[in-house]
């Protein structure tokens, strides 16, 4: 193979591999060449695999058959990380290394769910009765992913379902399908047929799924836009749902902070995966005291970020994953100079090839410039600076998103206090963005309904069962 071929496997269909019935085109984002085009799946096959999801009694009542595939499953991922990491970062421009790490977080997701044992709650137990709460299975669930963090979030939700006795039809985004059918290959011989099935579809096709009469369950990450969408199918089925949305995170940054110092860590915040990140920082506060110096300092990161092709070990940031959303930020930087944001550092495509977008630091003065009011998910920040903490925690808080959000300070304490008041799904204090297996993740808000991860994750895949048992008088 050359630098540049990916090997695009079949689908995975009701246990067996298939083609599909239409494709779409793949874009290396780093060159825009073409990498050859993905399968799409049929409504038939749609109907074939939760047919053979839903006849899957052994896998719905063997837990122990469930944890010993999730452990193969994550050794497998292991074992052929670097190949799957190479299909992600051609597929969506991340530097090779951030894919590696990518792979092997999902790896670590299977595992933590493999461990996972739950026993029954009793809450009576005397000489009239029994009575007890389980967990049990919903039947099939719809996994459907966004371009982002494929990887990822297709075995986080696959490992969670799985945990809890469901099957799981996954549906990629068609822009970044490749290495989930991959993974798909690859989990085909571990698994009973029928319990995983991988089909990209547009978006019609995502609709289809949630309205499938034979899916009990809609686990979905994406936009808000589409979680409205999916919302809305899934109300007259009364499907459960799962939904991880977009994010505005904010970071606010104390009077008593050392700018220097929490500059880098803002940079990566924010820049990491070129801003494609759900809870990333999309607008930082800084109290007006500091302003100066701290802007200065996220200057100097900016400039000294090394964008370039995601295969030279070099590179810090790759392209944009795709055509929309370069498009996206091309027009989001300058509309928010037209509307009076003051440029620091980049601010342009890089010209050539490929998605490439200058990272982009602009200094914003009303919260209602659109680098602000809006996700930009990309490689531009917005940095405000504040008189008070209350106004800080006020502007912060004056979105319909609330996803995550940060406080940057010395006195630890304090900052907690101040973490404390954003009205976030996560409230991070000297860090951001850290989303791990056993932490639950979600959304206040417009971010989302429910929570991913941990013991909430597991809860919201499963339906609260009541044994309720007399016993002889
Ligand atoms: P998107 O909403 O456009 O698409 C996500 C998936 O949903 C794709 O597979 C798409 O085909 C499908 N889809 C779109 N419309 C649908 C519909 N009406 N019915 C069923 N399926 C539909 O999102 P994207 O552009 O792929 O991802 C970027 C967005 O995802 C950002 O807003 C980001 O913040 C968010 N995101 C959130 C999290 C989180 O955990 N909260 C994580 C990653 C990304």
């Amino acid at each position: 193979m050359t630098s540049d071929e990916i090997l695009i496997p079949e689908l995975l269909v009701a246990g067996g591999l298939e083609r599909g019935g239409g494709s779409a085109d793949v874009e290396n984002p780093a060159t825009g060449m073409s990498l050859g085009s993905i399968p799409m799946a049929t409504l038939e096959q749609l109907d074939r695999a939760v047919i053979a999801a839903a006849r899957t009694r052994e896998w719905r009542l063997d837990a122990a058959l469930r944890q010993s595939a999730l452990e193969a499953m994550a050794a497998i991922v292991l074992a052929n990380r670097d190949d799957l990491a190479r299909t992600l970062s051609l597929e969506i421009g991340l530097p090779y290394k951030v894919a590696q790490d990518e792979v092997s977080a999902a790896a670590g997701f299977l595992q933590y769910r493999a461990g996972e044992r739950h026993e029954p709650e009793v809450l009576h137990d005397d000489a009239r009765q029994r009575v007890e709460t389980v967990r049990a299975p919903i039947g099939v669930v719809g996994a459907i992913i966004p371009w982002n963090a494929p990887v990822l979030i297709a075995c986080e939700k696959i490992a969670t379902a799985f945990a809890a006795g469901n099957s799981v039809i996954v549906k990629p985004s068609p822009l970044a399908g490749v290495t989930l059918l991959q993974l798909g290959a690859l989990f085909q011989p571990l698994l009973p047929a029928g319990v995983l099935s991988v089909l990209p579809g547009d978006a019609d096709f995502g609709e289809a799924l949630v309205r499938h009469s034979g899916v009990g369950m809609i686990s979905f990450t994406g936009s808000v836009r589409a979680g409205q969408a999916i919302m809305a199918a899934a109300a007259p089925g009364l499907k459960r749902l799962s939904l991880e949305l977009g994010g505005n995170d904010a970071a606010i940054v104390l009077p008593d902070a050392d700018p220097r110092s929490v500059a880098t860590k803002l940079f990566w915040g924010a820049f990491y995966r070129t801003g494609q990140v759900c809870a990333g920082i999309k607008r930082v506060y800084v109290h007006k005291d500091i302003a100066a110096p701290l802007t200065e300092a996220l200057r100097s990161a900016v400039e000294g970020a090394v964008l370039g092709d995601p295969f030279d070990a070099n590179t810090m940031l790759g392209p944009l994953s795709n055509r929309q959303q370069f498009e996206i930020i091309a027009h989001m930087v300058p509309e928010a100079r037209a509307a009076g944001a003051t440029l620091i550092a980049g601010g342009n495509p890089t010209g050539g090839g490929g998605y490439f977008f200058q990272p982009t630091l602009m200094t914003v003065e009303d919260d209602d410039n659109p680098l602000v009011r809006e996700e930009q998910f990309g490689p531009a920040l917005p940095i405000l600076s504040y008189a008070t903490v209350d106004e800080a925690v006020d502007r912060a808080n004056a979105t319909q998103l609330g996803l995550g959000g940060s406080v940057w300070g010395t006195d630890t304490d304090e900052a907690i206090g101040v973490a404390r008041r954003l009205q976030t799904g996560s409230a991070w204090v000297n860090r951001h963005g850290l989303v791990l297996p056993d932490i639950p993740f979600g959304g206040f808000k417009m971010s989302g309904v429910g929570r991913a991860n941990g013991r909430p994750g597991f809860d919201s895949y499963s339906e609260l069962q009541t044994i309720s048992v007399a016993k002889p008088r």
